[in-house]
């Protein structure tokens, strides 16, 4: 049967995203189709409207996303019309070598299913009737949006819908890095590159860790101002300050445990390395241009045993992340409220991007 849904699109790269109405089709099996209540704004999406993250148009943009399941595909019995649910743009197939191994992040299934669902075709049509590409597998920027089940996860339905959508990349992304991916130990000194909205969740993750030193950079003052309300200890913006490394080192006194490097930028992943003492751990969050390249110093990488590594959505496992991360919310331990600082509606997609590229949010969220 299907359903009309308003939905935003990117038909073009370097091109404002367009608002149009969109064709839905029905669940199919093993699928859901959920009705969503809210969409975070995130830099990915933005990455996809300019081929930072070569998703090709016509493409539906949005992969942050929680809303409610309205119709169930054939074979689907976990899960009920009426559940709230919060996207996973990880489809986690349960069988690859990785989904074994408990790192699902680094799902196959998830690495092919990237502008379709995991079956390889869309749920979208256009109004001439062409297939529409699903940002990231999901494609949620939408009233309506068909879904493959493994990209669900039930959540506790008291939690606001806006925040809950969030969990869904920037939280579990930016949280993640610190608490799977790096496992920061209590009085630990850390670094945060980039204070955007997956920055400020690994600065928050930090604070949740129990580091004693949590230092945010970056080059605009309003996102340090954001950082230090969610727990940075101290904050340097290069262009007043001057060299981050050599901020770092003196304010660490040789050298941080950790550094999370949350821009995708060659340089800053070098000063992330760079800034870390010996036996520290640089962290890679941010998602560069394919073309993009690091230039490090052989000579001393054996003498110091740093460890350079990258993480990938967190390195979720969205069915037992996204229920925790939403327990430390309850519990006092997590801002979700303070992220969300703008909702627009669905109409105001533009702006909401606009806003974005001026870094005026935290988090901007569309709902729906
Ligand atoms: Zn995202
Ligand atoms: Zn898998």
């Amino acid at each position: 049967m299907g359903k009309q849904a308003k939905a935003v699109v990117c038909r073009e790269w370097n091109k404002p995203p367009v608002v149009e109405t969109v064709e839905v089709e029905s669940p199919r099996r093993g699928e859901v189709m959920v009705k969503i209540g809210a969409c975070g704004v995130c830099h990915s999406d933005l990455s996809a409207t300019n081929g930072t993250i070569p998703l090709p148009p016509p493409l539906v943009l949005g992969h942050e996303a929680a809303g409610t399941i309205c119709e169930l595909g054939e074979g689907v019995t976990d899960l009920a019309v009426g559940d709230t649910v919060v996207v996973s743009w990880i489809p986690m197939c349960g069988k690859c070598r990785y989904c074994v191994e408990g790192r699902p992040a680094l799902c196959d299934m998830a690495a092919k299913a990237t502008i379709t669902l995991p079956d390889g075709t869309q749920r979208f049509k256009d109004k001439d009737g062409k297939p529409l590409n699903h940002m990231a597998g999901t494609g949620v920027m939408a009233e309506y949006a068909t879904l493959h089940r493994d990209n669900v996860i039930k959540i506790d339905p008291s939690v606001g819908i806006d925040k809950a959508a969030i969990v869904g990349c920037a939280v579990m992304t930016g949280v993640g890095a610190v608490l799977n991916t790096a496992g920061v130990e209590p009085g630990s000194s850390c670094v945060v590159f980039g204070a955007g909205g997956v920055g400020l969740n690994a600065i928050q993750g930090c604070a949740v860790s129990g580091a004693k030193q949590i230092i945010a950079i970056d080059m605009a003052d309003k996102k340090l101002e954001f950082a230090r309300q969610f727990g940075a200890t101290h904050t340097v913006n290069p262009a007043s300050d001057g060299d981050a490394v050599a901020k770092v080192m003196e304010l660490t006194g040789g050298g941080a445990d950790y550094a999370f490097e949350c821009i995708g930028l060659g340089t800053t992943i070098q000063q992330a390395y760079n800034c870390i003492r010996k036996g520290g751990t640089a962290v890679v969050v941010g998602v560069s241009k394919p073309t993009e390249t690091v230039t490090l110093g052989a000579f001393l990488m054996p003498f110091q045993e740093k460890v350079l590594v990258g993480s990938m959505y967190g390195s979720a496992r969205p069915s037992v992340d996204f229920p925790k991360l939403l327990d430390l919310y309850k519990g006092g331990r997590l801002k979700l409220d303070e992220l969300v600082t703008a909702t627009y509606s669905v109409d105001q997609a533009e702006q909401a991007f606009a806003d974005l590229v001026a870094g005026v949010n935290a988090r901007g969220v569309i709902v729906f």
